[in-house]
């Protein structure tokens, strides 16, 4: 068993954790048969890659640390009869772990758990879209964080290899993506394309972007934001939640950006907190004070926190 610290483990079983339900996010596409299910709303599926990550990230976390608290999207139970021998990811454990973060205990954390992120774009083949997050809370604030993109590559042909693992901590960087230069006089904002109205479009008119990149997923905006490809991810509406944005949010801050609600006020994530970030979600990797005061009053007034 590794000496590192408890939390560095969690991180390093998380990210096993997201690879093994990568690989099932992309046989049960190759089976063709998605399952889906309308859970009722606007754009709001659920099919049967949803259901299956879910319960296995649960069982495999849960077989090496019977006491973590897990807060899943899917509210599945974790799958007894799969192989939760996945171990535990050797890069993680190669780094060390924050002073502060040092003497974390399984009481102090809670795990947030998107199985599948960008369901509505899975379901329309929008393949690059989807991700599979993990976020891992200390004492309601997010500390580490996995965003595995289980189709990234997809279209460079049919023998590409599939997936990428982006993972982070605060206190210690982000890991497995390469970032560019933005194009100098443009300004990129990532907003969402399957869940828009009239606050999300006017809150992203009042900061006159030069571009509006509407793509799916809470997952795949952070990382266009973290690949330098957006400046700002801009949503000015409730629907995003505590699953879509706790792992996001730490890989973010672990590279010295910022997630917060519309206001400019941090999100929590303790046991028991409301699941939906009701005052919409505002990110960048720098510049989020400028962001946040571009932000309409009237759109603050609709967005209670
Ligand atoms: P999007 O940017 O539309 O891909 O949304 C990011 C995340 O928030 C996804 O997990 C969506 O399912 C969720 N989300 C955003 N808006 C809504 C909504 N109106 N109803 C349900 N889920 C939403
Ligand atoms: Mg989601
Ligand atoms: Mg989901």
């Amino acid at each position: 068993m590794s000496s590192a610290a408890l939390l560095m483990k969690v991180v390093a079983s998380s990210v096993r954790a997201a690879d093994k339900a990568a690989e099932l996010v992309r046989k049960i596409m190759k089976g063709g048969d998605l399952g889906i299910i309308d859970k009722g709303g606007l754009n709001n599926f659920q099919t049967e890659a949803d259901r299956s990550c879910e319960r296995l990230i649960r069982a495999t976390l849960a077989a090496q640390y019977p006491n973590l608290k897990i807060i899943g999207e899917e509210d599945e139970a974790a799958d007894a009869s799969s192989d939760a021998k996945s171990g535990m990811d050797d890069d993680v454990l190669s780094k060390a772990c924050p002073e502060s973060l040092k003497d974390v205990k399984e009481e102090q954390i809670v795990v947030w758990v998107d199985p599948l992120d960008g369901t509505a774009e899975f379901t329309q083949n929008l393949l690059d879209h989807v991700t599979v997050l993990i976020g891992i809370a200390v004492d309601g604030k997010a500390v580490a964080g996995v965003i595995n993109q289980p189709f990234y590559n997809y279209k460079a042909g049919p023998d590409a290899t599939l997936g990428r693992t982006i993972w982070g901590v605060v206190g210690v960087g982000a890991f497995g993506f390469q970032r560019q230069e933005l194009p100098a006089d443009s300004m990129i904002i990532t907003t969402t394309r399957s869940h828009s109205n009239k606050l999300v479009n006017d809150c992203i008119d009042s900061m006159k972007p030069t571009e509006v990149m509407r793509v799916g997923g809470a997952g795949n905006k952070v990382l266009k934001l973290i690949e330098g490809k957006a400046h700002a991810y801009v949503f000015a509406s409730p629907g995003c939640k505590k699953w879509d944005t706790c792992g996001p949010e730490a890989i973010l801050h672990a590279l010295g950006g910022k997630l917060t609600d519309v206001h400019g006020n941090a999100l929590q994530y303790h046991n028991g907190v409301k699941f939906p970030n009701t005052a919409g979600v505002i990110a960048a990797c720098s510049q989020h004070e400028w962001f946040i005061s571009k932000v309409p009053q009237s759109v603050k007034d609709e967005m209670k926190p």
